[in-house]
């Protein structure tokens, strides 16, 4: 006889909910081994006992070929004595103690339940809630750990014997899948009409019919209520604009598949790999000719003149009527592009035969609606019918939106599909943390041991409502992942609704973290390093350290500390939040610098603005209401308006994406500039307004003017790097901040650092923006609470 071995195994990670148990009774039966797996607050854990050959294949297969949605960080074994036992079974999970087990994203539905959805045998056929353990609602459900039925808001169906018997099967797919349920006793759909009453037919047939009509369908999704049209039809996507009070912002589309994918965008290896994913995201694409016959122009608007924004204006000049080096037209658009992620959406997709708008579920800049009875009263007058079901949403979830950038992702709202899975943390927190974030783009983290918990993405903070998403976030956060913060994170800005909550905390230890010193530390936590590094940290406008707002920032930066090395010259902002919506007050103040107050008259943008032009260079000139600010956000937002592309915004960072969109990519010439001192050094950022300005009065078509603006920064950003590197002696640069969402930039900026010898880390796994922040406080607190 020979000998026998019995093991106690923990497995950590994302190992619950994502069939892994399953797995493990698989495993263990086929090797003929006997034990149990179950589990509990902190993971699975599981005894093994068979042959020592047998038990270290089982072991090590645990670590080699886990689940696809498991995510396995630790395995530990431990020898105790042989029992005899030859059979496995599965344990009861067990409640209380701490709560360590991570609780899963929400995952696209899969290829097997998508078979089924498809298959008029199947007892599940054309059923919008088709799920399985390799798919399906997960974050967006869960009320309370352990992730079990009844601390999800599935609780309230009551499983069918089918379905029980699935669920208790351990050799089926839907062994413990917690939302497990079929037409006969799980969610159903309803169509309701304009003001919520109930209306007669099948409910995905009802509303691909008022689809077709041309009419706007508001649809419950995962984390969310979404607002639908048919994608192809303007006098739909323009009622919708309307109705939602948003005038410019791009709509993201809905397509059935990767082929039509295809047809309207290039989508590369990469995109392709992140569209098809289990988190879906929508993913920015640059869209082709054929996109002209199926996309309405109402579904992203191509910035046209500055008239468009509504100042007064006089007759657009040249450069404005923007046309870029191409063609112009819809080559330079970009489409935010999807593909289904829920049942519902395949059914919908599939009748309809083509793609669809699909936005949130809200007015302007509300957060979208996620409870039935607020989407239906929020939503009356937007949307003509409510495709609706019964199973509630715990946690509002916007969809994720991605680019793909170097041949990787780079993240610009991180929400749906990612939250909450953890990233890890290149040293291990001595105390817990809770990083309050910023204020726009808000996101907050919960950080315990080598975890950091970045939550979903919670919109403006600005208002009551979205205030209120954030401390019930939190809450739920903490209970979630076991978390008593004893560190406490925040901004330096006074005024953001994060910072005063912080510091309303009471007995935290509280860490203030300067902006873009939260973001150089995000970008190095992102990548899994400590620094130091040169940061460039560049975006619209952060809380500095000397009563300017900064923004154009050069700093070395470990996670502990940094030191400000550099920075674009400060120019004021006249009016203050004004100038941030209307870009030619920056133009205007950044004219007057570089043209030493004589402004030439003949250029556009004086004469556009003409009657207030005045007034903004006096209130800048006096320094009243007119902050200084040191921003690389505004100085893209000053050329913008100078090159005619938009004096007035409609949402954040409008100018500078459009005039990134117009560059020529052929083009490889850029303008004088300057950076003078030392410690730190100043860019003198109003030379290239003035640059601009100059092009401009000389008939420069606007795409060149673009490109060769873009160039100039890149070179700024290498220069700046390499000056200090010759006093830091360091040669890796982290680039974070809004602005680095900018493709053109970021790629030219890389490339030549790179040239020149520099190791460049860019995000990969939160975003660049301020939604990004979060993650970066918290590394920042943990390392700071590490020094004691
Ligand atoms: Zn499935
Ligand atoms: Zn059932």
């Amino acid at each position: 006889m020979s000998t026998r071995v019995r093991s106690v195994i923990r497995v950590e990670g994302v190992v619950q909910g994502v069939g892994f148990r399953p797995f493990v009774y698989g495993l263990a039966v086929r090797l003929g081994l006997g034990g149990l797996v179950g589990n509990d607050e902190r993971g699975v854990f599981i005894e093994v006992e068979g042959t020592p050959a047998l038990v270290a294949e089982f072991t090590a297969a645990l670590r080699t070929s886990p689940p696809p949605l498991a995510t396995v960080e630790r395995v530990s074994a431990r020898a105790v004595p042989a029992t005899g036992e030859t059979r496995f079974a599965i344990a009861r999970s067990t409640g209380g103690g701490t709560r360590r087990a991570l609780v899963s994203p929400d995952v696209a539905t899969c290829d097997d339940c998508l078979r089924e959805m498809d298959d008029p045998a199947d007892r599940r056929y054309g059923y919008a809630f088709v799920n399985c353990t390799n798919c399906g609602p997960r974050f967006t459900i869960v009320r309370d750990v352990p992730y079990d039925r009844p601390n999800t808001t599935m609780a309230g169906f009551a499983m069918c014997a089918d379905c029980a018997r699935e669920y208790h099967d351990p050799a089926d797919r839907r062994f413990h899948a917690q939302p497990v349920c079929c037409p006969a006793c799980g969610p159903r759909l309803r169509l309701l009409g304009r003001d919520g009453e109930p209306l007669a037919g099948d409910p995905v047939e009802e509303a691909v019919r008022l689809l077709r009509d041309g009419g706007v369908l508001a649809v419950k999704g995962l984390g969310g209520y979404h607002l639908a049209t048919l994608a192809s039809c303007e006098s739909a996507v323009a009622a919708l604009r309307a109705r939602k009070h948003r005038q410019e912002k791009p709509f993201a589309v809905m397509v059935a598949d990767l082929a039509v994918a295809r047809l309207l965008c290039e989508v590369d290896e990469v995109e392709e790999r992140l569209l098809t994913s289990g988190a879906r995201p929508i993913v920015l694409l640059r869209g082709h000719e054929e996109a002209v016959s199926r996309v309405a122009p109402s579904v992203a608007p191509a910035a046209t003149s500055p008239a468009s924004a509504g100042t007064s204006v006089a007759a657009p000049a040249e450069a404005s009527t923007v046309s870029s080096g191409a063609a112009g037209g819809l080559e330079d658009r970009w489409l935010g592009v999807m593909l289904p992620y829920t049942p519902l959406h395949h059914l919908l997709l599939r009748r309809l035969g083509e793609p669809v708008v699909l936005t949130s579920g809200n007015v302007s800049d509300e957060p979208i609606a996620y409870r039935d009875e607020d989407a239906l009263a929020r939503l009356r007058g937007v949307a003509d019918a409510f495709l609706v079901h019964d199973r509630p949403i715990h946690t509002r979830t916007d969809d994720s939106v991605s680019r793909v950038l170097r041949g990787r992702e780079l993240p610009l709202r991180r929400s749906r599909g990612y939250a909450p899975r953890p990233l890890p943390l290149a040293l291990g927190l001595p105390r817990p943390v809770l990083a309050c974030g910023a204020e726009l783009k808000h996101t907050f983290c919960v950080a315990r041991g080598t975890h950091a918990f970045v939550s979903h993405h919670i919109g403006d903070l600005e208002n009551y409502e979205t205030f209120r998403s954030f401390t019930e976030g939190v809450e739920h956060f903490l209970r979630l992942f076991d978390v008593v913060p004893e560190v406490v994170a925040h901004d330096l800005h006074p005024e953001y609704m994060s910072t005063k909550y912080a510091l309303a905390l009471e007995g935290a230890h509280l860490v203030g973290v300067q902006h873009h010193h939260a973001h150089i530390a995000s970008c190095l936590a992102d990548n899994g390093v400590t620094g130091p590094v040169i940061g460039v940290a560049f975006d619209g406008l952060g809380y500095g350290l000397d009563a300017t707002l900064w923004g154009g920032e050069f700093l070395v930066a470990d996670l502990v500390s940094f030191e400000r090395a550099g920075h674009l010259a400060t120019v004021p902002m006249p009016g203050g939040a004004a100038a941030v919506r209307q870009p030619w007050r920056m133009a205007a103040a950044c004219l007057d610098v570089a043209y030493g107050g004589a402004v030439p008259e003949d250029l556009d943008v004086v004469r556009r603005n003409a009657a207030s032009w005045d007034g903004v260079l006096a209130l800048g000139r006096r320094g009243v209401n007119a902050p200084l600010t040191s921003s690389a956000g505004r100085l893209f937002d000053a050329v913008a308006s100078v090159a005619g592309v938009r004096d007035v915004i409609g949402y954040e960072g409008q100018a500078a994406i459009e005039w990134e969109r117009l560059a020529d990519p052929v083009e490889k010439g850029y303008y004088g500039h300057r950076l003078t001192g030392s410690s730190p050094f100043v860019v003198h950022g109003a030379d290239l307004v003035a640059a601009v300005a100059e092009d401009v009065r000389a008939g420069t078509e606007a795409g060149t003017v673009s490109a060769r603006f873009h160039n100039t920064v890149a070179r700024i950003v290498a220069e700046g790097c390499a000056r200090v590197r010759e006093t830091s002696g360091l040669s890796t640069v982290a680039l974070s901040g809004g602005v680095f969402q900018n493709a053109l930039l970021l790629v030219r900026a890389a490339a030549l650092l790179e040239e020149d010898g520099f190791r460049v880390l860019t995000h990969e796994r939160v975003p660049p923006n301020d939604g990004g922040i979060s993650l970066g406080q918290a590394a920042v607190a943990a390392a700071r609470d590490s020094q004691g």
